[in-house]
């Protein structure tokens, strides 16, 4: 490549525009703030108090939640840029980053799109357009027809001609769609028509281009970059073959098992993709790479890849600053002969999405989040934080896990370490099955291709149950839990700072209710269990007698950084936290799930008659028909709460006295809180 660099104006840019969202925002804007750019993030209704958004010196709204009424709006996000006086945008990933259209925009309103030339996203955008200029250019094609004659019979003559498996494509597809194997001949017809219906519906194009079906490739993509002035480097390779849904989970660089000769041929034949579209900017090109080491081009990617950390981690660049720099016309930073890789690195894509449900997408608040340290080897990329909505509207994705080590072993124990130490409560998460996958022994050995996670379904999603004794403390643990949780949310709320003389200052607030006893229902994999909690108070603090199966735990139970327990003798802290009635007990190997059942309170709520009565759900204090201190008979209405459109009545258990009622008429409650304390009256029941 030529580097010479004089008369060459760098007209850094002091303020872009994001066109994005969710962790990709945030990773682009750290770049920005590095260099000294102002950043301005746009954000729809449910992005209002998105991470994004509030990392940007700036944010514009730009429409409400659905994507096509906001981050796809080109008019809206250019007015955006307009206003704030942006001089670029930076696309991301998805929404704009491949719409030439937006680029076009973007030009006539002398913004600088932060990405290729409008010429190199249209050249890619179809599959088969893409394979023509690469076989002009001696890039080497998996064997196939991708011609203008779209007739059936000339598309089968051709799957006839290689022979089976095929794999037939739209060639407007992506993100997997629109691609079906056929295994022989007379599955054709049938599958060709398949494909045809769904590339319609999914893209508006049911052009097809037929190939062969490689059955046991790598994906191993390229990392290209080029400049304004004619120089292109490539930043070596990533594997990318663990895919669910042709989707990838887990990335890593370099890829293993590669020689250098094969490296450098792949890395060349990258290059000269690259050129032959005249690449500008930050590219992927994405291979198959067969048993025989024989390599396939399949497409370009036109845009900065969700896994370029791992890129980051092995080559010791900022590939968004890279972007800038060259969208701000300068010089790549580095020539081929300065660029080397430096030891491994892994990505693994942390997902809300329930792994042995086909990998269904879950939506949620995320109602805890406790990641690992990071530091010079282990990087978090998210747009999230606790309390956040994984909402319908955008990708599930909460977080890239990103770890480096000096080599394949050593990155990929770090990794093990990290996702045990990374903890979502909320939604369910693909943390579990991330873990199962990384340490299989088929992936620590590097027997993998692109059929890696249905080749290995067993090793992958083989469960081990928990011993009984293990069971048995994780139950004992839920129910000191619940009851502590529910007594610091009661202090919490009553808590009276300013007269520290205040009953509610007093550690333990169960005092007032005079409740020593609390039976609970616990459900755990399926099975029912009956816990008894017995509280002793004593000068040394409060102790208790759990019990369970007819075995009795002696336990003290503390709320700290979690909940602190010495059961029989043996001290453990434990990350644990509640969700509508659901404990999450998190664990190295996985989160424990343990279901606080609610008695069945229908139109008569009550229960404990010693004790208070508990909302049975999240909800609306409406209507409160008692006093403090009231003398109340069995099914009397207490109080009603409201939730979800619905009334709910709840009624006092027994003859008795109503001593505190905890909320007031208009209150949120969340369900499970203590409502009310009520004493029934002696000798009755
Ligand atoms: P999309 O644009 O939908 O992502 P790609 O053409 O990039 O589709 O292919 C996605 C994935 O499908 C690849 O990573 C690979 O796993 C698989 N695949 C694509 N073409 C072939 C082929 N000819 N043989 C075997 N697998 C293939």
């Amino acid at each position: 490549m030529s580097t010479q660099n004089h008369n060459i104006q760098s007209k850094m840019f002091t303020k872009i525009l994001i066109a994005n969202r969710g962790e990709i925002a945030c990773r682009i804007i750290k770049t920005a703030k590095k260099m000294g750019i102002s950043t301005v993030a746009v954000y729809s209704d449910a992005d209002q108090n998105a991470l994004h958004v509030k990392m940007a010196d700036e944010a514009v709204y730009i429409g409400s939640s659905p994507s096509r009424e906001s981050y796809l709006k080109t008019d809206r996000v250019i007015q955006a840029a307009i206003q704030t006086g942006a001089q670029a945008i930076h696309p991301g990933y998805g929404f704009l980053s491949e719409n030439s259209e937006f680029c076009r925009l973007c030009d006539e309103n002398n913004i600088t799109f932060i990405g290729p030339p409008i010429g190199a996203i249209e050249a890619m955008g179809s599959k088969s357009a893409a394979k023509n200029i690469m076989e002009a250019a001696n890039v080497p094609l998996v064997p196939g027809y991708h011609g203008d004659d779209q007739s059936e019979t000339t598309i089968k003559a051709a799957a006839d001609k290689m022979g089976y498996p095929v794999l037939l494509k739209a060639t407007a597809g992506g993100g997997g769609k629109g691609m079906r194997q056929i295994w022989s001949a007379d599955e054709f017809s049938e599958g060709f028509d398949a494909v045809k219906r769904e590339a319609l519906s999914s893209f508006g194009d049911d052009t097809m281009l037929v190939e062969k079906y490689l059955t046991q490739p790598r994906h191993v993509e390229i990392q290209v970059f080029c400049d304004n002035h004619g120089n292109t480097v490539y930043l070596f390779e990533r594997d990318c073959s663990v895919q669910r849904r042709h989707q990838k989970v887990v990335e890593e660089a370099p890829a293993f098992s590669m020689s250098e000769t094969l490296r450098a041929q792949m890395g060349e034949a990258a290059i000269k993709s690259a050129q032959a579209i005249g690449y500008q900017g930050a590219g992927t090109v994405e291979f198959l790479l067969d048993v025989d080491g024989s390599f396939y081009f399949m497409e370009m990617n036109t845009r900065l890849q969700v896994e370029h950390p791992v890129t980051e981690f092995i080559t010791k660049q900022d590939l968004v600053e890279w972007q800038l720099r060259v969208a701000a016309n300068e010089i790549l930073p580095k020539e081929q002969h300065e660029l080397s890789i430096h030891g491994h690195a892994f990505e693994a894509r942390i997902y809300a999405e329930d792994a042995n449900n086909d990998f269904l997408p879950d939506t949620g608040t995320l109602s805890f989040i406790r990641t690992p340290v990071e530091n010079e080897f282990v990087r978090i990329d998210t747009g999230v934080c606790e309390g956040d909505e994984v909402s319908v509207f955008y990708d599930p994705m909460i977080a890239k896990l990103i770890v480096w080590g000096e080599n394949r072993e050593k990155a990929l124990k770090r990794l093990t370490k990290a996702l045990s130490e990374y903890h979502v409560g909320g939604v369910k998460t693909n943390v579990e099955f991330l873990t199962k996958l990384v340490t299989s022994t088929p992936f620590i050995e590097e027997n993998i291709d692109t059929s890696f996670i249905e080749k290995h379904h067993d090793d992958i999603f083989s469960d081990t149950p928990l011993s009984n004794a293990k069971r048995d403390t994780e139950l004992v643990k839920s129910a000191l839990y619940i009851l502590l949780e529910q007594q610091n949310r009661f202090t919490n709320k009553y808590k009276n700072n300013a007269d520290p003389t205040s009953p509610w200052n007093t550690y333990n607030a169960w005092q007032f209710n005079d409740k020593s006893l609390h039976s609970l229902s616990l459900e755990y994999a399926g099975e029912t269990y009956d816990v008894n909690v017995e509280e002793l108070t004593s000068t040394q603090g409060t102790q208790y007698v759990v019990t369970l199966n007819d075995t009795k735990y002696d336990c003290i139970a503390n709320l700290k950084n979690g909940l602190l327990t010495t059961i029989n003798n043996h001290k453990s802290s434990t990350m644990i936290s509640i969700q509508d009635h659901v404990v999450s007990i998190y664990t190295p190997t996985g989160t424990l799930s343990v279901n606080h059942i609610q008695p069945d309170l229908g139109d008569h709520d009550s229960n404990d008659a010693h004790g208070g009565l508990i909302a049975p759900m999240n909800g609306t204090m409406v209507k409160i028909l008692v006093e403090t201190g009231e003398a109340v008979t069995k099914d009397q209405p207490l109080v009603i709460m409201e939730a979800m459109k619905m009334e709910h009545t709840i009624r006092a258990p027994d003859n008795g006295t109503v001593d505190t009622i905890y909320y007031n008429e208009g209150d949120m409650v969340d369900g499970g809180a203590e409502l009310l304390a009520f004493t029934a009256s002696e000798g009755e029941s």
